[in-house]
């Protein structure tokens, strides 16, 4: 079984919620994605997606992860996409770094592989606990009482583990705006949520700080990437009260390696294009429960293409460290593909539909930018 074909899709994806706020001012009204369609000398297809969160949230922007697609696309024509080790060193071979390119190639051989074997992606990636996933919403930045609102309607939709953003510049309200962010998302906490208060970077160790001693007692949430830097997450992990969870300084298996040998954190978010795909996604979910770390699957955003492989995954993380999973699918407007998922009071599951269990509308895709044939 030979890759004989790779198109590239360039697809726009508006946000859901209008428009998106993170720390620092970021904001953002729609994204960019980047997907890829693997043929094999068999006839068998397989998916990936990759998209960025902008140009502003890690070390990635959808025009780089389309060049650096035309980079890897032609060493990876000719190879077993059942190979995911060997085609990554392939792709190490061509290009360092740049793992939101890596992912969409990444993904597509996975979906490629279970489709070929007649087998879901979770079953490669080491069997699906069939313990449904809490969907985690992703709430971003806003007025206390808005958010509140929004944490509950999504509540009402089944959503279990929430995410909040915070982050305010001292200018936009500062820490104390940020601490009635938290006590007005958590004032309707009911029994079996979670809550995780996500700065994505944005506070200095002094703004955390000042911001938790703002903080009303009893408040049950762990404070998702409060710093950019290792020395800042450090400084404020000896002072700190509250869990810690690493997002956007977690990206390669040295950096998930270095959060449990400087014990910086108790949990990961483990975002699959941040990561470099599932190959090394899997090793980080495996670090993690070697070391006892909770871990949260999700990705930097995508359409339902980014959401299956968080299925996939996701289902095969233990349920004891697994917070929940993103529904990037439901962030954004536009649907690419018919999806096969369990879904029930208790959350959800992946299918049994071979790969990742996507029906793609290449209507919705068009025709691709981009094509490298054998
Ligand atoms: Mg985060």
């Amino acid at each position: 079984m030979r890759i004989t074909r790779i198109a590239l899709h360039e697809v726009e994806l508006p946000y859901a919620g209008g428009v998106y706020r993170l720390s620092g001012g970021r904001s953002y009204t729609s994204f960019d994605a980047s997907i890829v369609r693997l043929t094999c000398d068999d006839g068998t297809d397989g998916w990936g997606e990759s998209t960025p969160f902008g140009s502003t949230y890690v070390a990635a922007h959808p025009a780089g992860t389309r060049a650096g697609i035309a980079l890897l696309a032609p060493a990876l024509l000719g190879l077993d996409p059942r190979h995911t080790e060997r085609v990554g060193d392939a792709m190490d071979r061509t290009l360092t770094g740049h793992h939101d390119a890596r992912t969409a190639l990444d993904v597509a051989c996975w979906d490629a592989f279970g489709r070929s074997v007649g087998l879901p992606v979770c079953d490669l990636l080491g069997g699906s606990t069939e313990v449904p996933m809490a969907p985690t919403s992703s709430i971003g930045a806003g007025d206390p009482e808005e958010m509140r609102a929004r944490v509950a309607a999504y509540r009402d939709r089944g959503y279990r583990a929430h995410s909040v953003k915070i982050g305010a510049l001292d200018a936009e309200g500062g820490p104390a705006l940020d601490a009635e962010r938290i006590a007005a998302s958590l004032a309707d906490r009911r029994p079996g949520e979670t809550f995780l208060v996500d700065a994505n970077g944005g506070l200095l160790p002094e703004h955390a700080l000042r911001m938790i001693t703002l903080l009303p007692p009893g408040l049950d949430f762990a404070l998702e990437a409060p710093c950019a830097t290792w020395r800042e997450t450090a400084s404020l992990r000896r002072r700190c009260p509250y869990p810690i969870v690493v997002d956007e300084l977690g990206l390669l298996d040295a950096d998930i390696a270095h959060v449990v040998a400087s014990d910086l954190a108790d949990g990961i978010n483990l975002k699959i294009s941040k990561a470099g795909g599932l190959t090394p996604g899997r090793r980080h979910r495996d670090l993690a429960r070697a070391a006892g770390l909770t871990v949260s699957v999700q990705d930097t955003v995508g359409s339902s293409l980014s959401y299956a492989a968080i299925l996939h995954l996701g289902a095969t993380v233990p349920p004891r460290t697994l917070r929940g999973v993103l529904n990037s699918e439901d962030m954004v407007t536009r649907k690419v593909a018919a999806l096969d998922t369990v879904v029930t009071a208790d959350g959800v599951l992946p299918g049994r539909s071979p790969g990742l269990g996507a029906t793609v509308d290449e209507d919705a895709l068009g025709g691709p930018v981009a094509v490298w044939e054998l």
